[in-house]
């Protein structure tokens, strides 16, 4: 059992995440030092994107399995031909982010959007192959010697057979699945199946169109477009969540169904519990996510009411800011928190590692990826033009810090999410003097925000997983939907239908799911490091700082133990958040 959920974990984790879990692991045991300054010179402009060549690729991983499967091969030789695969496998990853990134620079170029269908398709056979070169890495009769000199010493342990074979787990008599999931085609099918709903979800949201006023337009151009009254855009709205509601509700509903048969392999009862274990590296549960959902409707819900936020949020101002003022803003931060965030800061100006062009053609999302075979990270910032994008920028450098000091070794994506949203709180004091103000006023109010917002949509997945996904329709989801809008204090009167059908922005659900919870987990421990900073300027820094070299990867071990905050699941810990909120925000 445990040797078939590893395998499960590192498609999943491959496929939705890729670069975490294994790769981290084994970029790990190849750590080169920050401190020492480092890093290469390649700009990302002067990457050349080419696609892999998967038959080669495919040839020297089947070569390479084969021979250790029939023990051909000196343990020299072994870690050399395994070097050479496991670079061509770094290779396919950091073309497939290149593609990527390219694309969502641009989701009018074909090109890219062809080449990002094409590392879809083809993604699943390279995790197998890798899966396949694990097993065999770990059960050959060099395998310890392969496990300390190539792999870092973790191989064994999760591929490894068991002296004299594994005993059949009850339940499970196809023998198929005995010689190991990454051979089994049943998965495969399903994992596919998966990535191709996946594809199809992407399709639709390059370009999304409506039906205005007998005319076919581009949403995404209309959203853009400044000279629609209020009055046009909530019609427009109304029209776009009409036409795709049902759409993405059907696609969502095939996807938990896909996700459900997932879990039911494994032998879970459900998906939620699956996807705690095995995708994303969390050493809390479903009980504790519950624990503190309870938390939030009573302590943080009724705030939003207090504090009349819709007012509030229609109250912001913000100061117009170009791509260079950006850039300016997060330097002037930059210099004044010092040590690692000033060298990362360097290191991606010099390297040209993000990009935070303002343009229509983006697409709509902001993202850390990691360039392996450059051994650097990338963010991916969609700016507006407005000083927000300053924290748009500060979180996703916040990863950037993060995942350029530890070699993208953080596994543990609410710590990563920690470092992230923590650096947002600290630029609030940080950047210059006249953002100062409204960034505080503005991100306080999204703290409030995320809490709500977030800790109800971790709720609608926990409630549509709990049932077959036959026994929902988009209708129910809707339904659903408004009801948690209402529970968690956010929903605004009038607004039935928005609130009703507005779940189908929320990216997470199809591309991460249960993921959202850990927003609310990690925003709690950042939200700590801005209370220290409150009551000493320096202190939040300092735990920042302190948490970063990875000295594990649990989040709850580095935010608690190496860090010294409290622990966000402990009780009466909404309340304080609740309290520092109400004051600050009178
Ligand atoms: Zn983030």
């Amino acid at each position: 059992m445990k040797r078939s959920l590893t395998v499960a974990a590192a498609l999943l984790l491959a496929l939705l995440f890729s670069g975490c879990g294994l790769l981290n692991e084994l970029l790990d045991s190849a750590l080169r030092d920050r401190d020492e300054g480092g890093g290469n010179n390649v700009k990302f402009s002067e990457i050349v994107y080419r696609r892999p060549d998967l038959e080669t690729l495919s040839a020297d991983f089947e070569t390479l399995i084969s021979a250790l499967e029939k023990e051909e091969l000196n343990v020299r030789k072994a870690v050399s031909r395994l070097e050479k695969v496991y670079g061509a496998y770094n290779d396919f990853y950091t073309m497939d982010n290149v593609a990527e990134l390219r694309y969502y620079h641009d989701v009018t170029d074909s090109f890219y959007a062809d080449e990002c269908d094409w590392f879809l398709e083809n993604e699943p056979t390279v995790d197998q192959l890798f899966e396949e070169l694990c097993y065999a890495s770990a059960n050959c009769s060099i395998a310890e010697e392969l496990d300390e000199r190539f792999w870092g010493g973790w191989v064994i342990d999760a591929y490894g057979e068991p002296e004299g074979g594994e005993e059949p787990e009850p339940g499970t008599d196809d023998s198929s699945r005995e010689e190991g999931t990454a051979r089994d085609p049943e998965y495969l099918a399903m994992d596919q199946d998966e990535n191709a709903i996946l594809a199809e979800y992407r399709r639709i949201m390059a370009d999304p169109t409506v039906s205005w006023r007998g005319e076919e337009y581009s949403y995404w151009s209309l959203e853009q477009d400044d000279s629609l009254s209020p009055e046009d855009w909530d019609e427009v709205r109304g029209l776009y969540y009409d036409k795709y509601a049902p759409i993405l509700g059907e696609l969502y509903l095939r996807l938990v169904a896909v996700r459900q048969e997932q879990a039911a392999y494994f032998g879970y009862d459900g998906y939620e519990a699956f996807a705690y274990d095995w995708l994303y590296e969390r050493d809390y549960g479903p009980a504790e996510t519950a624990a503190l959902l309870e938390q939030i409707r009573r302590e943080l819900a009724p705030l939003y009411g207090e504090l009349s936020l819709n007012e509030r949020w229609d109250a912001l101002r913000y100061t117009e800011l170009n791509e260079e003022e950006n850039l300016e803003a997060l330097r002037t931060a930059s210099e004044q928190l010092g040590g690692q965030i000033l060298l990362a800061f360097r290191e991606m100006e010099r390297c040209e590692l993000c990009d935070i062009e303002i343009s229509e053609k983006k697409g709509d999302l902001s993202y850390q990826c990691f360039l392996y075979s450059y051994d650097e990270p990338f963010i991916f910032v969609k700016t507006e033009g407005w000083s927000d994008d300053i924290l748009s920028f500060g979180h996703e450098f916040g990863h950037f810090v993060d995942a350029w000091y530890n070699h993208n070794g953080t596994a543990s994506h609410d710590l990563a999410e920690v470092f992230s949203q923590g650096m947002e709180y600290m630029l609030l004091d940080a950047v210059p003097e006249d953002y100062r103000e409204e960034l505080t006023e503005y991100k306080l109010l999204d703290t409030v925000d995320t809490f709500t917002q977030q800790g109800s949509f971790a709720e609608f997945e926990h409630e549509v997983y709990a049932r077959p996904a036959s026994e929902w329709t988009p209708e129910a989801l809707e339904a659903l939907s408004l009801r948690l809008a209402k529970e968690y204090g956010y929903f605004r009167e009038g607004e039935e239908d928005y609130y009703a059908k507005s779940w189908i922005d929320i990216n997470h659900f199809f591309d991460n799911p249960f993921y959202v919870v850990s927003y609310c987990v990690s925003n709690d421990a950042a939200f700590q490091i801005y209370e220290l900073e409150c009551a000493e300027t320096g202190a939040g820094l300092s735990v920042w700082n302190k948490m970063l070299p990875r000295q594990n990867d649990g989040f709850l071990d580095t935010v608690v133990g190496q860090g010294g905050l409290k622990d966000p699941f402990g009780d009466g810990r909404m309340k304080e958040v609740a309290a520092l909120l109400r004051e600050k925000l009178r």
